[in-house]
């Protein structure tokens, strides 16, 4: 196989529930993941020359080592010793440190595709116990879906898949550091824990209403204080119509589910006309596991 082209699909928080810390700084969490139809094209081409090209179309990003699509790329040819190179094409659509895992989703497309092009047969756990290596969230974005994720984010246990419905996604133009997001959170006590056993109780009955009345993000707490907006843009999703609305990882992106396609784009159109977000997608939950 010379060439391949894959979709590196974005996530949302269902719910995050954050245990304790670790010595290392790494939390213990308790999340539901769900994959969204919003992704990251990934070209892979086999090349002759030795070597790792990587292609952004987005000039603040890095093109070398410090992209976790290159990182995943260099630690395939180094534990394999894997002949000639790789010129990789990125073109970002997941709006970029926003909560929706798109650096780990386009390092799970290269590792996803790298495997099949270059015969490794390495197998689904196998590239997740990698994938980890990389980030938190990779062995998830391999695995993909509605899935329960624990430890630091890499225990994950297959859930009933989420009901269809629309998903709204806003990335307002404000940055946040995961990082600091979880300083911070460290510093004060959380007051109240998301119920995500009655969630998945939710996802086995099929019942959209009561997923969405389960929702919780602790890191609300954190990030909302900081940057106001999100709150704003969860309550125009709210009176537009959505069953619920809320922050997706450590924000400041936030998703809103809907029943009702057209009572998401009127929420798109109030945020945009309102000047909350520019970055505004209506999309839908993606059940499909990779094949
Ligand atoms: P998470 O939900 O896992 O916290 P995120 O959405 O907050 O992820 P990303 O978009 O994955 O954050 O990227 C965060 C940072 O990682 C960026 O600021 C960027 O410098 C760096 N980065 C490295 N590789 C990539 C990539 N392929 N795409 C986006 N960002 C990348």
């Amino acid at each position: 196989m010379k060439q391949m082209e894959l979709k590196a699909l974005a996530k949302i928080n269902l719910c995050l529930d954050v245990l304790g810390r670790r010595e290392n700084g790494y939390h213990d969490v308790r999340m539901v993941m769900q994959t969204v139809f919003l992704y990251d094209n990934v070209k892979i081409e086999r090349k002759d020359e030795p070597g790792i090209e990587l292609k952004v179309n987005l000039s603040y990003l890095p093109s070398g080592e410090g992209n976790l699509a290159y990182k995943a790329a260099a630690m395939l040819f180094e534990e394999f010793a894997l002949p000639g190179g790789v010129r990789i094409t990125l073109h970002k659509h997941i709006p970029v440190a926003a909560g929706l895992a798109g650096g780990s989703s386009d390092a799970a497309a290269v590792l996803f595709g790298m495997n099949r092009m270059f015969g490794l047969r390495l197998s689904e756990g196998e590239l997740m116990k990698r994938g980890v290596l990389l980030g938190a969230d990779v062995p998830y974005c391999i695995m993909r879906g509605t899935v329960l994720a624990e430890g630091i984010g890499e225990e994950l246990s297959i859930l009933p898949a989420m009901p269809k419905c629309t998903v709204l996604i806003a990335k307002p133009p404000v940055s946040v550091s995961t990082k600091a997001v979880y300083e911070a959170l460290d510093a004060k006590e959380i007051t109240e824990h998301p119920d995500v056993d009655r969630l998945i109780e939710g996802l086995k009955e099929q019942n959209l209403k009561k997923i969405a009345a389960c929702m919780g993000n602790v890191l609300e707490e954190v990030t909302i204080p900081m940057c106001p907006v999100i709150e704003e843009i969860k309550q125009v999703m709210k009176d537009a119509g959505a069953v619920n609305a809320m922050m997706s990882g450590s924000g400041p992106t936030v998703f809103g589910l809907f029943e009702n396609k057209d009572e998401a784009r009127k929420a798109r159109q109030m945020i945009w006309e309102k000047g909350f977000a520019k970055q505004v997608y209506v999309t839908n939950v993606h059940n499909a596991r990779r094949r």
